[in-house]
């Protein structure tokens, strides 16, 4: 009896990209033609660019949380687990399983697609002190703690704790620190009604950013539209500004204001997973360095992209150019690079990854918005619908877009039930153990566990 033996795919990362490709090749090789494998921490694909209304109560967290097994269709081997390592030369992925068990993945081909981590610097306290905006468990751990901020101010009779408690920081004035101030400061504002004994001059938002602009993608005109209704809804914006220390019941400022606060939000920029540097291959800003095509030169069978990689951006005319880290870039780059593992595998020319930009939209919770959706500015209702409809129709399964629709509807009707779940008031809360930063091996240990030298 013949034996007939596959080439191994093996995708890393179930996000906008990882998924993309996974079913692109589900869609167009024959099973005869490739096992199909991908590792991933968890049973979904996060939605992120709606993190922020899960983080305010808009969205419950299982609505933008896609199943990956929703479909009979789906034939791909599902590792639970994360990537710790990978050795190219022997092409083995090191996967520690959700059980702790480490294992060896051999491949032929890999698709490295594990997005990326919040971007610290070397601030005193931050790691300790800061949450980030890049998780589930980071948004849902976000709402509880700002209600608790809510519950205990409410519950004091001690003026400064409750100054104290009512003082919100966000690092960020991107579209993920932009979005996320402005949701929550929403949900904090609409407390007012059922907080009686909340005094809302007290409640202080402040947004900072070391940039001199907000929202540079948006241009001069839509971001000072942004900046203008922010500020009118009480926010704090202060450019030029970032984070000198943080502590955790206050924050001290680069222009040397100190901040009464329990709550430091920090969502200033994005590294690529840490799983990239375990290659010790060339790097740009960290993401790993790629062809147009998404390989990585020199390694047959390797192919990067979204958050983690440097993909030249071919649609802009400057040299050295590489595509931003977006959804929108990281879904058309999942199924382009699935067409090239197709290409590599049937003998095939692989072809470069050309897209241009089509804009942003930025939600800014209630009926406030700006986009710029093909170059044309909106703002306030048109922009709302232009964003809400973009991500609508983004998300990948009918049952996620009932869900998100529903929850709108319910949230536009009956507003916020302010609910403290609790079930994470106990569990650590840095941003190193809700993104598992630590948990990768360096090159030689990877390199002891493949045997290669
Ligand atoms: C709050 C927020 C708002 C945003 N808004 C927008 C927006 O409006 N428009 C837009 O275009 N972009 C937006 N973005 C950016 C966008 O979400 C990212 O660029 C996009 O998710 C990148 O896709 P990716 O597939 O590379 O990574 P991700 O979508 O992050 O997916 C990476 C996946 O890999 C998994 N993973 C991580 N490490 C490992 C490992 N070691 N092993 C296995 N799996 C691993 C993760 O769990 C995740 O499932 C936003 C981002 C944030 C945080």
């Amino acid at each position: 009896m013949d034996i007939v033996v596959r080439p191994k795919i093996l995708v890393v990362g179930a996000g906008f990209a990882g998924v993309e490709c996974v079913r692109r090749l589900e869609r167009k090789l024959g099973p005869d033609e490739a096992e199909l494998a991908l590792v991933t921490p968890f049973s979904y694909q996060l939605y992120l660019p709606l993190l922020p209304q899960v983080a305010s109560g808009v969205l419950t967290p299982q609505s933008i949380a896609v199943s990956l097994r929703r479909s009979r269709r789906y034939r791909t081997r599902i590792i639970p687990g994360g990537a710790i390592g990978v050795d190219v030369k022997a092409k083995v992925c090191v996967v520690r399983k959700i059980t702790g068990e480490i294992v060896n993945e051999h491949y032929d081909q890999i698709v490295l697609a594990p997005g990326s981590v919040t971007r610290t610097f070397d601030i005193p306290g931050l790691a300790d002190n800061a949450r980030g905006m890049k998780t589930l468990a980071e948004a849902a751990y976000v709402r509880d703690h700002v209600i608790s901020q809510l519950d205990i101010a409410d519950a004091s009779d001690d003026e400064a704790e409750r100054a104290a408690r009512l003082q919100f920081v966000v690092v960020g004035g991107g579209y993920a620190g932009t979005e996320t101030a402005a949701c929550l400061q929403r949900l904090t504002h609409n407390a007012v009604k059922r907080y009686p004994r909340l005094d809302p001059r007290l409640i202080k938002w402040h947004l900072i950013d070391i940039a001199p602009k907000l929202m540079p993608e948006l241009g001069d005109k839509l971001g000072s539209s942004a900046l203008e209704i922010l500020r009118k809804r009480g926010i704090e914006v202060s450019l030029g500004v970032s984070i000198a220390k943080a502590a955790p019941e206050e924050v001290t400022f680069t222009d040397g204001r100190v901040i009464p606060t329990h709550t430091l939000i920090w969502t200033a920029g994005v590294a690529a997973s840490p799983l990239i540097a375990t290659l010790g291959a060339e790097t740009v800003k960290g993401r790993l360095a790629v062809t147009s095509e998404m390989c990585l030169p020199g390694h047959d069978g390797v192919f990067a992209l979204g958050d983690a990689a440097a993909v030249p951006d071919e649609a802009k005319d400057t040299d050295g150019a590489v595509c931003p880290p977006t959804a929108q870039h990281a879904m058309r780059q999942g199924k382009h690079v699935a067409d090239n593992v197709i290409a590599t595998l049937r003998g095939q020319r692989m072809t470069p990854y050309v897209h241009k930009d089509l804009g942003l939209v930025v939600d800014l919770g209630g009926l406030d918005a700006v986009s710029k959706p093909l170059g044309v500015e909106l703002k306030g209702v048109p922009a709302l619908v232009a964003a809400r409809g973009y991500h609508w129709a983004a998300l990948r399964t009918g049952v996620a877009k009932a869900r998100v629709a529903t929850n709108w509807l319910l949230n536009g009707l009956a507003g916020d039930d302010f609910v403290r779940t609790g079930f994470q008031s106990r569990t650590p809360a840095t941003l190193r153990d809700f993104e598992y930063t630590n948990a990768y091996l360096t090159p030689e240990q990877i390199r002891e566990r493949t045997g290669t030298v």
